[in-house]
């Protein structure tokens, strides 16, 4: 097991996950970015304090911390990847650690230093909410490595208190990370079964037909259509399938539904979408397709089925192809069914285009 990367996950979803995390702490990670840069700015108080005066000369790098901040927000405005803001979000922290370095480096008692790099600390654990872990432990380690490079020339009073101090605080830091991340993987597994309880058909895998509101209204669903132009529906229904039940038993009717289900799928395109309308029908919805490919398509699964060596007893299929013409959808299913009634009243085993009737 790695501490790096949640078990639970598998390796090909990583990114998924990590992206869903994201989204979900986004809000907390974007607010700990301005409030560590804004304390930074606030700590000018504190320089006055130890100086005794006003510190003018180090205003300039207290307010410094700005720039990165704002470079970020305009990032987080149009961009919301969890690594590109991750990575920019955390140099911002790494800015500010440089801004108090460059104060410190006037300040006349660096005594302080230590509480304040312990407080960065801090800034750190809340945006690991929001990181990859494996992300977080390289970022966050540069904070040690920016108190050891800058010891190089500030020379802290302190500095190996500041190390014995620090490491812990960061390793303890990283292993309550990894547990608030567990939480968030069980979080993260029961969301994603109710988001596939919820349009996903349990006995078949197809969709089920609650997704049809979300496809066809943009920018409701991840499914959504590119373009409602030239899309066709096709109505499947099983033929004299209640013989089959009748004969063979509800259970073997079951498998025959399952297996014709992962048939229709074989047979439509990567765009294409598969749904059980209900009982023993299933609406294949095809987009950017011509009427000729939609006949074609209804051809090639109508043929996949019935000369199938996998599903026995042998079935046949009848197939109403019609156009959705735009806004409501019952009036595509309803000419789909027209010509599949059509086709069920001329021998069945046949596909039928409500414009040729
Ligand atoms: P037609 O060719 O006219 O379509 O005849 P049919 O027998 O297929 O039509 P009908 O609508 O009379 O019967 C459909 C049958 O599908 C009835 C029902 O028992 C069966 N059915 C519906 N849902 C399921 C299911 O989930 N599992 C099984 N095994 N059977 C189902
Ligand atoms: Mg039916
Ligand atoms: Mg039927």
């Amino acid at each position: 097991m790695s501490i790096f990367f949640p078990a639970a996950i598998e390796k090909n979803e990583r990114k998924q996950f990590f992206q869903a995390k994201f989204d979900y702490y986004e809000d907390v990670f974007r607010w700990v970015v301005i409030l560590i840069c804004l304390a930074e700015v606030s700590y000018f108080v504190t320089d006055c304090q130890i100086f005794g005066r006003m510190a003018w000369e180090v205003l300039f790098p207290r307010c410094f911390v700005l720039l990165p901040m704002g470079l970020y927000l305009l990032y987080n405005h149009f961009r919301h990847d969890y690594l590109g803001n991750t990575i920019i979000g955390y140099l911002v922290m790494h800015a500010s650690m440089w801004c108090t370095i460059w104060t410190i480096y006037y300040l006349p008692n660096r005594d302080f230093s230590r509480e304040g790099f312990i407080v960065m600390h801090f800034g750190f654990l809340s945006l690991g909410l929001a990181a990859p872990m494996y992300l977080h432990t390289i970022l966050h380690s540069i904070l040690l490595l920016d108190i050891v490079v800058s010891n190089l020339f500030i020379h802290y009073e302190h500095f190996s208190m500041m190390i014995t101090l620090g490491l812990p605080i960061y390793v303890g830091i990283l292993l309550l990370l990894k547990i608030l991340e567990n939480a968030y993987v069980d979080h993260y597994l029961s969301n994603k079964k109710l988001a596939s309880m919820s349009t996903t058909d349990q006995l078949t895998q197809a969709y089920n037909r609650h997704i049809l509101d979300d496809i066809l209204e943009s920018g409701t669903s991840k499914l959504n259509f590119k373009s409602t132009d030239s899309i066709w529906f096709l109505l499947i229904d099983v033929d004299f399938f209640k013989k089959i039940n009748d004969t063979y038993g509800h259970e073997a009717g079951d498998q025959i539904l399952i297996a014709i289900s992962s048939k229709i799928r074989e047979n439509i395109r990567e765009d294409d979408l598969c749904l059980r309308w209900g009982g023993e029908e299933f609406v294949v919805i095809l987009q950017n397709a011509a009427k000729e490919e939609a006949m074609q398509i209804g051809e090639r699964i109508r043929n996949s089925i019935s000369g199938s060596a996998s599903i026995s007893p042998k079935v046949t299929i009848s197939v109403g192809v019609s156009k959705y013409l735009g806004a409501d959808y019952h009036q595509a299913i309803n000419d789909a069914d027209k010509a599949m009634y059509y086709a069920k009243n001329h021998g069945r085993n046949q596909v039928i285009c409500v414009e040729d009737l």
